[in-house]
């Protein structure tokens, strides 16, 4: 049943046209309810909840409304199910402003607005659906509406279309797997050649990238601001470029370009010039999905024709971020069972048909539809354990991942992200033996985290129980999950040692945890000797852990040891081999099949047998490789490049992982050994990759650090380009004395005269969700009072992107989030005009922290990392010339010592809270 649709037969007549609907808006505080007679009615909350539940209204993001309305079950029509369906894969903020914007239906300001403008929205959606009729959507809309779909009258209506007279027997209109394009698979690529790029060639392709000349055909967008800084910078980075003089000796160029440069561009000059003369691809990697969604828009500019922007430039995430058709498939055939199914599914499928690459996540999907039909329909259906069976899967020839993936060997720039590359490092090529020869990573201040997270191994309740589920498959009948039966049964067919070898596997994955292990751990009653080993684990962390009685995660040192944890360990150990052994036989058949068949096997069983190995040794070799290393250690001294510990996850108090972690002190090391020196050239790039503590010197080497290039044979060219704003001009920054950071009504009181001395636009930064949370509580109602739409990441119902979308379209809200909103927050303009940041950023004390504090030399390393969060932040405020704002701390104890942070020309001043508000306001509204 959909959560948020009454059933169709509960509703009016099957004719729903807007004039028979209520229209429901909600505000901060009040809701606005547009009768179908026209009439309109302010209400609380209490009394909209009360008339939503006796006459089911028009609204959008039903979820969000029932959260907001304190309802387990609105029955709603909810117009974004409308607008997925009438423009699948367009742009639309969930929100009713965001659906008349689309619509071209203009910007309403009130609420009263914002209804009559959803109600106005209705008919232009039936219209264009009506206005792209075929019999498969007819069909599609017949299948949803045999699952009660609210709108299925409308929409059959506006196709000229009647119900089915009875459950349905096809599956019509769902069946996306038949009907998408087909690629074909082509020869192997040839090696670049190494042509360098001449930086005097790079500043002519960017200055007819910045005027909009294109030298593909046609002009290519609007032109760009012409900036002299943009143009050093494009020849800069061009020495990245040049051809390798030995091995393990890339060509490394660090770039720091402030704010404003045009890095992008700059970069993308001599990379696109390079991929064009030597025929390979540059890879552009980001750390946000944003990042990556912006340089795509670039690259308009070089590749102004659609088509041909297809062909040179493709999106590359890792494949857990596509929709897998045959996890589709699997899930439309329970719609002859459940026809409730057809709602999300149809709404899915309508999307899929219209994809430009069928991603998931920061693509053309909308996230908001994820809230809208559930996990299960959207993001449940990519290929998130790696189930895929390649060229055995019916659908291969059509599947996006592989699509994308042989698009990207054909490709002049690929863009991708930190993680996918990484990971591709560090498990040597999971989805391609092709390895890329140059990289660009842009905001390389991010690049040390996302290698830490890469090359760190976790031997925990919850990794152990994945291994176990693509093992086996979802056990038990729950779920579609392939287990590797289904995967390579049909590969070993003819070989007896294999099948055995296959059988072996399947029988010893059953030491790995499965359901229930929670309780087992808990209880004391653990199976099997991974679960001995984590119960012991668990004992040893609540034993040393302080305040364990606090909802929070919990860490300890791995040593000195509990008794027993050593003893459980080699138990564990041993059970892991019996299972990593005939894991790694397989690979050996595997591969010899490759070998001694060379001649007999078609490129698609190659591929599938390629691919099988990869997958096969990323758990046999890398994955039990690193848990059997680390169960070895356990009664040993942790390697002097490592750190080990012991934790307990918890979500909302419930327990929900325990496990041994081992990550490197130096991240930075296997990345340099894995990434940057086969390459032959890499751009690292970012606004903030050097220190501010004054000294070049020493600010370079945080930069050399924190990227790696201090682990190479040959020194990495520096770069920096300042950013072209006028700073002292167009900022101020504020250090708040008088503010207890710890007194959160003092906080909260600071936080709403400075949003409101700003009159919106404000971006609220917290260091802890729990006073992102107590701030939010406090300021909520008066700037309600004052028109100011407050948004809340950690409270609001939808994801990060739509948050900043929506703060981005209004000129006068105001947003609170933590650091995923510091890090990807890009709002060019008015609507972000302050940053009020509650307290110095300094990092959280962890085991791994004190390691790496240690290993770097004490203070240095918190002020160094302090003063990029504090850069980041900053850096947020000017995105372009016009822009002007305030930065405020909130903490009288912020030390000068970390005002590098800020860029060279910005007055400090440490004030009071009444001198920070009425110089917000002088600066931001001094015609008030
Ligand atoms: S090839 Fe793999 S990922 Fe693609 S549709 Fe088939 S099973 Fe899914």
């Amino acid at each position: 049943m959909h959560p948020v649709s009454p059933p169709a037969a509960a509703l009016k007549p099957p004719r729903i046209l807007p004039p028979d609907l209520p229209v429901l808006v909600l505000g901060t505080r009040r809701a606005v309810w547009l009768s179908a007679d026209g009439e309109i009615d302010t209400l609380d909350f209490r009394a909209a909840a009360r008339r939503a539940r006796d006459e089911p209204p028009l609204l959008t993001h039903g979820r969000a409304a029932a959260r907001r309305l304190d309802l387990r079950d609105l029955r709603a029509f909810d117009a974004l199910e409308l607008f997925a369906f009438a423009a699948p894969g367009q742009f639309c903020l969930p929100t009713p402003r965001g659906l008349m914007t689309s619509l071209g239906l203009g910007r309403a300001g009130s609420l009263e607005d914002q209804a009559m403008g959803l109600a106005d929205a209705v008919p232009i959606l039936l219209d264009r659906i009506a206005q792209a009729a075929t019999p498969i959507l007819a069909e599609l809309a017949q299948l949803m509406m045999a699952g009660d779909w609210v709108w299925g009258p409308s929409v059959l209506a506006a196709l000229g279309a009647a119900p089915l007279p009875a459950r349905p027997r096809r599956l019509s209109g769902l069946d996306i797997w038949s009907r998408l394009p087909e690629w074909e698979e082509a020869g192997p690529v040839d090696p670049p050649s190494h042509y360098p790029v001449d930086p005097a060639d790079a500043r002519i392709r960017l200055a007819d990238l910045v005027q909009g000349r294109s030298r593909h055909g046609g002009d290519g967008p609007q032109s760009a601001e012409a900036r002299p800084q943009q143009a050093d910078y494009a020849s800069a980075v061009s020495a990245a470029f040049a051809p390798k003089g030995a091995p393990n000796e890339p060509n490394l160029v660090l770039a720091e370009a402030g704010t404003g440069v045009g890095k992008t561009l700059g970069y993308l000059a001599p990379a696109s010039l390079w991929a064009e003369r030597n025929g390979g691809p540059v890879w552009v990697s980001t750390f946000t999905r944003n990042l990556q969604t912006q340089i795509d828009g670039e690259l308009d500019r070089l590749y102004p024709d659609a088509k041909q922007k297809a062909l040179k430039v493709v999106l590359r995430k890792g494949r857990e971020n596509y929709l897998c058709l045959l996890n589709f498939e699997e899930a439309a055939q329970t719609v002859l069972g459940n026809p409730a199914h057809a709602i999300g599914l149809g709404l899915m499928a309508r999307w899929a048909m219209a994809t430009k690459d069928g991603a998931l996540i920061g693509g053309d999907f909308p996230g908001w539809l994820v809230d809208i039909i559930g996990r299960a329909q959207s993001l449940g259906l990519a290929d998130r354990r790696g189930e895929c069976i390649y060229s055995g899967c019916p659908h291969y020839s059509r599947c996006f991942i592989e699509h994308s993936i042989r698009r990207a060997r054909r490709a002049d720039i690929v863009v991708a992200n930190h993680a996918l590359v990484l990971i591709q490092a560090a498990m040597g090529g999971i989805e391609d033996a092709t390895v890329p020869t140059r990289y660009v990573f842009d905001e390389g201040h991010h690049l040390f985290e996302a290698a830490d997270s890469a090359f760190s191994a976790q031997l925990s309740a919850l990794s152990t129980a994945e291994l176990r589920r693509w093992i086996l498959g979802a056990e038990g009948g729950g779920g579609r999950a392939r287990g590797m039966r289904r995967r390579y049964e049909d590969l070993v067919v003819g070989d007896e040692a294999a099948a055995d070898d296959l059988q072996a596997i399947l029988v010893s994955a059953a030491v790995l945890p499965g359901d229930g292990w929670q309780h087992r751990l808990a209880e004391g009653e653990p199976r099997h000797p991974i679960e001995k080993f984590l119960a012991l684990v668990r004992q040893q962390v609540l034993a040393r852990a302080q305040r364990p009685e606090a909802n929070y995660d919990l860490e300890t040192d791995r040593q000195p040891a509990i008794d027993g944890l050593a003893d459980a360990a080699i138990e564990a150990d041993q059970a892991l081999a019996g299972l990593e052994a005939p894991m790694q036989r397989l690979v050996k058949f595997l591969a010899r099949r490759l070998d001694t068949e060379a001649d007999e096997l078609d490129t698609a069983l190659r591929t599938r047998i390629e691919a099988a190995i990869r997958s096969l040794e990323r758990r046999a070799v890398t994955v039990l490789g690193a848990w059997r290393t680390m169960l070895k250690d356990m009664p040993h001294a942790t390697p002097d490049t490592m750190v080990d510990w012991l934790s307990i996850s918890r979500q909302e108090g419930r327990e929900v992982d325990v496990g041994l972690h081992r990550h490197w002190i130096d991240p930075t090391l296997p990345f340099a050994k894995a990434v940057v020196e086969p390459a032959h050239g890499v751009v690292v790039t970012s606004a903030t990759l050097t220190d501010g503590t004054g000294d070049a010197g020493v600010d370079w080497h945080a930069a050399e650090a924190r990227t790696g290039a201090i682990h190479l044979a040959v020194p990495a060219i520096r770069a920096r380009v300042p950013s072209p704003f006028d700073y002292a001009a167009q900022t101020r920054c504020l250090v708040v004395t008088d503010v207890r950071k710890d007194d959160l009504d003092q906080v909260a009181a600071a936080y709403r005269e400075l949003f409101l001395a700003s009159a919106g636009g404000g971006l609220g930064l917290f260091t802890a969700i729990s006073r992102l949370k107590a701030v939010r509580e406090r300021i909520l109602a008066p700037l309600d009072d004052a028109g100011i739409e407050l948004l809340s990441q950690h409270v609001d119902p939808v994801d990060v992107g739509t948050l900043i979308d929506i703060f981005r379209a209004e000129e006068d809200a105001c947003l609170l989030g933590t650091d995923a909103v510091r890090d990807g927050v890009d709002v060019p303009g008015r609507s972000l005009r302050l940053i009020v940041f509650d307290r110095v950023p300094w990092p959280r004390p962890d085991i791994l922290h004190k390691a790496r504090r240690q290993d770097y030399g004490s203070r240095g390393y918190d002020d160094m990392l302090t003063r990029l969060k504090l850069r980041q932040a900053f850096g947020r405020l000017i995105r372009r010339s016009g822009d002007q704002g305030v930065f405020v701390l909130l903490d009288p104890m912020m030390p000068s010592r970390l005002y590098g942070a800020f860029p060279e020309g910005v007055d400090i001043r440490r004030v009071g809270l009444k001198e920070a508000v009425e110089e917000t306001k002088l600066f931001l509204r001094p015609e008030d």
